[in-house]
């Protein structure tokens, strides 16, 4: 290829950091400046840049451009900076990149599909360049974090999640694809926008959706195989339950809003037992928000809950629940509840409001997830305060602009008792002299390494076993992490159970520093993810072995060996 071809195309690119030989050899002489950039330089200067910018969607836009010009120094950067940069091309900011897409709009990074293409989404598939595909992130665009419908501009989140796949989970870039269903919006204000990219008109619902989505995922299925994974992302509830139940046997899907939420929730829950005490079944659950989030984390904790005391689902699902914008879900609704819901609708008598619903039930544990900001007044978080010693608080409504509330009302509010944490990320706060950390019960802990778990395996279906063992990785991390070294520990030579190594992170709780739970954090930093990772893909692995859904046989004897040598790597390759 030519020079000018190589440097145009950001899976080769290396800017300044291709070496003389390599300006020989591929007739890069004169289109580079004569100085030689280590890629660490590049990774230091480009940081140096981003830190310029006070505006975050600058830094999106900037983070973005660089993905498009040098992939592999983008990548280099979200792993070396992953606390840092986590926000910006997740939530908070892709969010606002989301709104405001339509005006930063500058390449396509993924595929659009749109009614326009019925009867033809084949083709739009094989018009994307690469052929080995091993994850999709799909949206409709119906629900963009708690931002509601931002049609065809949702676009940023499956981009955003995806890159989270290659930095997080060492997915290839190349193996993913981003997807945006374009079936028309209901937001009038981008209806009206001049700079709007996607269909001007409403939502098509019904058949005329219906259809759309089973010509998408019957030609997903044709063109890559049954292994690829199909991540749901950011779609409306009334669309999400079904979507997933309704090609969970023919496909291999995942809905993260649903169970990857699921997942990382319970996993911070456990850990949080450390500092309130008691079993999860000694808890009682209440959540502002019945949606996709809500349900999804209500019915892991009832199936966990019914694994530790062998009480049936039913049973262990009383202890749990749910206000959506009508108040408690009670039993004399279940006429008029969505089919999700109706599970939930235990006997009690009506109550409308949140303050009143926590009078009424008691919770020792309250969780948002309805997508609306400052639901937890001062009044809820006192009467959750004058309940528990240590009320545990989660305010998962994403972005920052919709959390239920921040984590300095938390613990302003509580007077320091309460456990904090959020959705998007709050910076540590400082209450009467000690310093509490808010955990951030952020998704990117899990599904990075359960995608990675689905591939290594060849998996064809995903199971709810499997998220209990990703859950279960992050729990005993959060636990020991800075002590141990997980990998002997947890999956050695032989043993492969998961609840051994929940037997042994009991038995090391005396030994473990209590720094970070003294802080009030139940969540791991995010530094070590990539381990994180690859040890959650392990144990997803084996549980897709165990169940018999795993097509990549023989099964690799260290499945922590395997997935971590499956991880891309950003570091640059020579072209000698
Ligand atoms: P969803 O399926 O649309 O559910 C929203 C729920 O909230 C519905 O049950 C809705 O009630 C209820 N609701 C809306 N307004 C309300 C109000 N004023 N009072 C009481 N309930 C109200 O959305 P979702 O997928 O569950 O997501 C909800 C939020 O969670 C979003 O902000 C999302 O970003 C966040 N989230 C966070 C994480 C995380 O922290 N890791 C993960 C996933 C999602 P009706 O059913 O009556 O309409
Ligand atoms: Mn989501």
């Amino acid at each position: 290829a030519s020079g000018c071809t190589l440097l145009r195309d950001p899976r080769y690119n290396k800017g300044l950091a291709f070496t003389e030989k390599e300006r020989d050899a591929h007739y890069l002489r004169g289109l580079l400046p004569p100085a030689i950039l280590s890629q660490e330089l590049q990774e230091k200067r480009m940081m140096h840049n981003l830190r310029q910018y006070e505006v975050p969607l600058h830094r999106y836009t900037a983070l973005m451009d660089l993905q498009e010009r040098n992939e592999r120094l983008f990548y280099k950067l979200l792993i070396d900076n992953v606390e840092e940069l986590l926000p910006i091309v997740y939530t908070p900011t892709v969010g606002e990149a989301c709104q405001k897409y339509g005006s930063i709009f500058r390449r396509p990074q993924g595929l659009y599909v749109s009614l326009k293409d019925k009867g033809k989404i084949l083709e739009v598939l094989k018009n994307w360049s690469e052929k080995n595909i091993q994850v999709i992130v799909v949206t409709d665009g119906e629900r963009i974090l708690g931002l509601g419908d931002l049609g065809c501009q949702g676009m940023g989140i499956p981009v955003g999640k995806l890159s989270l796949y290659t930095a997080l989970g060492g997915v290839r870039p190349s193996a993913c694809l981003p997807i945006t269903i374009d079936v028309g919006t209901n937001n009038e204000k981008l209806l009206n926008d001049e700079f709007y990219i996607g269909l001007r008109h409403k939502r098509a619902t019904g058949k005329e959706y219906a259809e759309l989505l089973d010509e998408f995922m019957h030609a997903v299925k044709q063109n890559y195989g049954e292994k690829v994974l199909i991540q749901f992302e950011d779609f409306a509830n009334h669309n999400a339950f079904d979507l997933l139940e309704k090609y969970s046997s023919s496909h291999l899907v995942f809905n993260d809003d649903i169970q990857g939420t699921a997942s990382v929730v319970l996993a911070g829950l456990l850990a949080s037992l450390k500092l309130v005490g008691g079993n999860l079944a000694d808890h009682t659950f209440l959540f502002l928000g019945a949606g996709e989030a809500g349900t999804g984390i209500a019915e892991l904790i009832a199936l966990e809950v019914s694994k530790q005391t062998k009480a049936p689902l039913e049973e262990t699902r009383k202890k749990i629940w749910l206000v959506d914008s009508k108040g408690l879900i009670v039993s004399s609704r279940m006429e008029s509840l969505q089919p999700f819901k109706k599970p939930w609708a235990h006997e009690h008598e009506p109550v409308k409001g949140l303050l009143d619903a926590v009078k009424a039930i008691k919770p020792t544990v309250l969780i948002g997830s309805s997508g609306v900001g400052k639901t937890f007044t001062k009044e809820v978080v006192e009467a959750m305060s004058s309940l528990n010693e240590k009320p545990l608080i989660l305010a998962l409504s994403n972005p920052t602009s919709q959390s239920e509330c921040t984590a300095e009302e938390a613990y302003t509010w509580s007077k320091g008792r309460a456990i904090f944490a959020s959705g998007s990320p709050f910076d540590p706060v400082e209450f009467e002299g000690k310093v509490h950390v808010p955990g951030q019960a952020n998704n990117a802990y899990i599904f990075p390494g359960f995608g990675l778990g689905l591939i290594i395996s060849g998996a064809i279906r995903v199971r709810d076993e499997m998220l209990l063992a990703a859950c279960k990785y992050i729990y005993i991390y959060i636990y020991i992490y800075d002590n141990v070294d997980l990998t002997s520990l947890c999956l050695g030579k032989k043993h492969k159970n998961i609840y051994l190594c929940f037997d042994a992170a009991e038995a090391l709780a005396a030994q473990v520093t209590q720094e970070n739970y003294d802080k009030g954090l139940i969540y791991p930093p995010f530094t070590n993810i990539r381990k994180i990772s690859a040890n959650i893909a392990a144990n997803v692995a084996a549980k897709a072995y165990e169940l018999g859904l795993a097509t990549n046989l023989p099964r690799p004897k260290d499945l922590v060996k395997c997935a971590e040598s499956c991880m891309y790597s950003p570091v640059y390759r020579s072209y000698l």
